[in-house]
């Protein structure tokens, strides 16, 4: 029951969204049916944010090696172009390799996005705390982001998005509207770091899936908003 409220609640946020096991179900069929990448022999590299709540969604490509895990806080691969040289250089042999990234936003059964109710908690609370810590802060029109040793990632992630913080804070949901731009930050940057990194890898395809993850009440699936489903030929960067 609760599911089946889940989807029609997510479905009016996120109208093309289906629940992670359908997506990973989807996708690797597409990869293998339509463009003959063996996906039993795909290393797993995911851009998602370090929250232990994404774990379940990531774990429905299980069928697949790894994953390297390339984010931090926020979805931002933060392991930047030496993690990508890793991850090229770990593909098996005649092999692929498969990305999956994104940020992710909480929903409640009473529809309110950027939150969600978490394993063990009777309260809610905010989903994705990166996102949303950055959101309150962006409140403040006189807020700086400085970049420091011991809070590294959230003042990056903050620093990427600061100059979005008028359009972010005066859209119709703010919690959305800054997840939405983050999505667009880790799709460049993923893109950047294949084609800079391009002559490591082994071989001539990757395949890329990106796009928001929902996260839903605990024993209920979680949701993911597909923007990008991609085969890149390498040999053309
Ligand atoms: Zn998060």
């Amino acid at each position: 029951m609760l599911q089946k409220k889940f989807d029609e609640i997510v479905k009016t946020h996120f109208p093309n969204a289906m629940d992670a096991k359908d997506t990973s179900i989807h996708y690797l069929g597409k990869m293998q049916l339509e463009h003959g990448i063996d996906v039993s022999k795909a290393l797993m590299a995911t851009s998602v944010c370090s929250d232990d709540i994404n774990v379940p969604s990531t774990t429905f490509f299980n069928v697949l090696f790894g994953p390297f895990v390339m984010g931090g806080l926020g979805g931002i691969p933060f392991v930047g172009q030496t993690g990508m040289t890793a991850f090229a250089h770990h593909i098996p042999d005649d092999g692929s390799a498969f990305f999956f990234y994104g940020p992710h936003i909480g929903v409640t059964s009473d529809g309110e996005l950027g939150k969600m109710y978490r394993p063990g908690q009777e309260n809610k609370g905010n989903s994705c705390g990166a996102l949303m810590l950055a959101l309150s802060r962006f409140q403040d029109g006189s807020y700086k982001p400085v970049l420091h040793d011991d809070d590294y990632q959230q003042m990056k992630l903050e620093q990427s998005l600061i100059s979005q913080r008028e359009d972010i804070i005066n859209s119709e949901n703010p919690q959305k509207a800054i997840t939405e731009a983050t999505y667009e930050i880790i799709d460049k940057k993923i893109h950047e770091y294949i084609k800079t990194c391009k002559s490591e890898f082994p071989v001539d395809k990757v395949a890329l899936l990106g796009g928001i993850i929902i996260n839903t009440d605990p024993g209920t699936d979680d949701y993911f908003d597909a923007r990008n489903f991609e085969i890149i030929d390498i040999n053309t960067l």
